[in-house]
This record gives C-alpha cells, sequence and structure tokens, in this order.
C-alpha cells in the first residue's frame, strides 16, 4: 500500500509518498514560495539524489500536480501510475474539540475543520485547500486527517482550562488544546517499545524541541497535560515565540510602545524566544557556536533550558513520578549541550545522565542515561510522517488506530 502524505502551509506543500505496511519513505519533498516568484519543488527519492526544480506555480492545487507529476517522471519518480497511491493522509492542525483522533475526511469533517479556522487563522485555511486541491486531483482515493490537537483531547479539564470566566470556554472555546500531538504520541509509543514495557505502565514526558517546542506527560499513553496552549505560542521558550509569560505585558507593551494588535503578534510570535532574548538568531545551532563568547546568546540557551527544567519537574508532580524523559524535535536530537544543562541538578528525582553516551551523534533511538539512573533518558527522532501514513492505513483498512 501506498499512502501520499501532505502537509500544506500557507506557501508550501511537504509530502512524503510511504509504504506504511513496510515503514518505508519512497520520496520526499517540498514545494516552496508558492504563488511567489521563484517557486521551487525540492525532491528525494530515497535512492537516488535531490533534484530541485524552479517555476511559476500559482497555488497549491498547482503545486501538488507538481509533486504528481515528478512521483511520476521517467529519472526523479517512484511510481509508474497515480493509481499506485492508495490513500492521502493530511495534517491537519487544529481539531478543536470535535476530534480525538485521526478520521476519513468527508464533507462533515471539512465543515468542523473549517469552524475551527478561529483557532488556527494561519494554518487550518492552507489544510483545508491542501484537501481541496488533493481530493480534486485524487478523487477515487480515500483522504484521511490526521491533527496535530487530537494527541492531547485526553487532557483532563483541570489541566485544559485557564483561570478565566467559564462562559469564555463554552463561548468561545477558549481552552488549552495542545499541539505536535503526532509527534509526542510517535515518541511516547517508541519510548515504551525501547524500554520494553507496555506504555499503559510508564509515565513519559516527551519533550519536542525543534523551531517549535512543546512537552507532554502522558500517562497509560494519553496526555495528561503538554506545554502549548489555545495556541502554540505558550509554553517553552521558543525559536521566535516567548512561551509562557505574564499576560498583561502585552496590554502594557501595546500601550508604552503604541502598537497594534497585529504588531504585539508578530512581536510574540517572530521576535520573540531565542532570537528575542539573544538579538542573534534563532537557530539553536548558531546560539550554541556563540554560547562562550556572547553573553546574550548563553543567556537566550540558559532562559530556554531552565523553563525546560521547571515544566519537567512539574510534569513529574503532575504525573506523581516519572519513568522516562523523552526528546525528540531538532533541538532534541541533536543538542547535548541543552539535554545536559537542562536535566544537571535533577539527581534528586533521579534523573543521571551519562555524559559520555549524552554527547554520542546518531540517528537512531538512544538511551543516554547513566546506569544507577532511575529514570530512563531516551533520545526518540519523531516521525510524524509515519504516524499520518501507519493512520490513514488503519482507517482505510476498517482497523482500530494503534496509540
Ligand atoms: P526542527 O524544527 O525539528 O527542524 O528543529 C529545528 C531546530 O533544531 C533549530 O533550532 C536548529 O538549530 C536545531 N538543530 C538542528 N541541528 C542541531 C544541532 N546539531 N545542534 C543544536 N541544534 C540543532
Amino acid at each position: 500500500m501506498l499512502v501520499l502524505v501532505l502537509n500544506t502551509g500557507s506557501s508550501s506543500v511537504k509530502y512524503q509518498v510511504i509504504n506504511p505496511e513496510e515503514k518505508k519513505a519512497l520520496a520526499k519533498g517540498v514545494v516552496e514560495r508558492i504563488g511567489m516568484a521563484g517557486a521551487v519543488l525540492t525532491h528525494k527519492p530515497f535512492d537516488r539524489d535531490e533534484v530541485k526544480l524552479s517555476g511559476e506555480i500559482i497555488d497549491h492545487k498547482m503545486a501538488i500536480e507538481y509533486v504528481l507529476s515528478i512521483l511520476l517522471s521517467k529519472n526523479h519518480g517512484v511510481i509508474q501510475n497515480k493509481n499506485e497511491i492508495d490513500a492521502v493522509g493530511h495534517r491537519v492542525v487544529h481539531g478543536g474539540e470535535a476530534f480525538s483522533g485521526s478520521v476519513l475526511i468527508t464533507d462533515e469533517v471539512i465543515k468542523e475543520v473549517r469552524r475551527c479556522i478561529d483557532f488556527a487563522p494561519l494554518h487550518n485555511p492552507s489544510n483545508l485547500r491542501g484537501i481541496d486541491a488533493a481530493k480534486q486531483l485524487l478523487p477515487n482515493i480515500p483522504h484521511v486527517g490526521v491533527f496535530d490537537t487530537a494527541f492531547h483531547q485526553s487532557m483532563p479539564p483541570h489541566a485544559y482550562l485557564y483561570g478565566l470566566p467559564y462562559v469564555l470556554y463554552k463561548r468561545h472555546g477558549i481552552r488549552r488544546y495542545g499541539f505536535h500531538g503526532t509527534s509526542h504520541r510517535y515518541v511516547s509509543k517508541h519510548a515504551a517499545w525501547f524500554i520494553g514495557k507496555p506504555i499503559e505502565s510508564l509515565k513519559i514526558i516527551t519533550c519536542h524541541l525543534g523551531n517549535g517546542c512543546s512537552i507532554a506527560a502522558i500517562e497509560n499513553g494519553k496526555s495528561i497535560d503538554t506545554s502549548m496552549g489555545f495556541t502554540p505560542l505558550e509554553g517553552l521558550l521558543m525559536g521566535t515565540r516567548s512561551g509562557d509569560m505574564d499576560p498583561a505585558i502585552i496590554l502594557h507593551i501595546m500601550s508604552k510602545e503604541e502598537l497594534g494588535m497585529n504588531d504585539a503578534n508578530t512581536m510574540l510570535n517572530k521576535h520573540s524566544g531565542l532570537q528575542g532574548i539573544s538579538g542573534l538568531s534563532s537557530d539553536m545551532r548558531e546560539i550554541e557556536n556563540d554560547y562562550h563568547e556572547n553573553s546574550r546568546a548563553k543567556l537566550a540557551h540558559d532562559v530556554f533550558t531552565y523553563r525546560l527544567k521547571k515544566y519537567i519537574g512539574s510534569y513529574a508532580a503532575a504525573l506523581g513520578g516519572v519513568d522516562c524523559i523523552a526528546f525528540t524535535g531538532g533541538i532534541g536530537e541533536n543538542s547535548d549541550l541543552v539535554r545536559a544543562n537542562t536535566l544537571s541538578g535533577m539527581e534528586y528525582m533521579g534523573v543521571r545522565l551519562d555524559q559520555e553516551k549524552n554527547k554520542l551523534r546518531s540517528k537512531e533511538e538512544r538511551a543516554i542515561h547513566h546506569e544507577n539512573s532511575a529514570v530512563q533518558v531516551l533520545v526518540i527522532p519523531t516521525n510524524e510522517e509515519l504516524v499520518i501514513a501507519l493512520d490513514t492505513m488503519r482507517i482505510v483498512k476498517g482497523e482500530p488506530l494503534a496509540i
């Protein structure tokens, strides 16, 4: 079976062709700068070199047409016929309270995703454009929606409610939803496999640290809390997002700096985080390159790891203990300095890193804790596309969704 996995952004379409039965990706790529001058398609078949093609791509439908044509092409393709694609799996950012798992995309589902546009005005419209275009181009096969928010729908009300008038939750859906659910789900499941125990018997803290960062507390294989909230702005410090802050600051700055709503939104989402504190970069590699020479780079790094440490402590409290802490995402998988600084001084709660294992570079799942550590510390490279392909396969075959 072959699944085309699509992740559609406002001006980009990321794709992979995956055989979920063999858990194997045949090709992956991205179309960027859709609707702008100089659109580029970068395509990588698993067994050949990457190619880049540029041209005019005016909308998402044209982008997916380009993707299909390169998948079929003689030199760079991986299929002979469009009919070899059995289903399409779509990443959808916000499913609100309507979706606690992946679903076959029907007209009713599309209506619900449209209702969630208010919650994710930058993402859901692009996701819907991708669904619409793909359904037009591949009309005779099933399309499945996999939601970033779904895994966190198991959070109890005491974790998802804000201390605001309850009527705002009822009237406008103001609550914590959480994001990166597909990644937290994959990583917690693989952590349990790695440890060799049923996930139902484990208390796991998963740290997804990429450009966007979030952490989740997982008990019995279910998310009981996560750091992103109503939007992906809450929680940890991120590349360009502030994470947690006193909400009164926004009102204060809007008045002092005479900022409008859009400017304030841009400041919180694009000019804050590592970028804002360091004044150098949102990219953790650049922050770490300058860590010893540039005090602001060190400060940004210290704020990042200190906040992560506090969240790990609070999630251990929420879980009533912790068996495993798993790191993933570009930073979580690659930065030994972030892992070491975050977990330093946590021996009191049974967390002890093996400094040598922590420094080893690898793309594999691995344990980095000391043999005397009560808590297992793992690095688990995430694979959200594989989860989307597996969910799509199971829905198409009518099988139950595995966690
Ligand atoms: P992602 O969004 O998961 O692709 O992660 C992007 C983040 O991972 C960026 O901040 C990168 O700087 C960071 N990253 C990637 N490789 C490394 C590395 N070797 N060391 C530190 N950070 C890294």
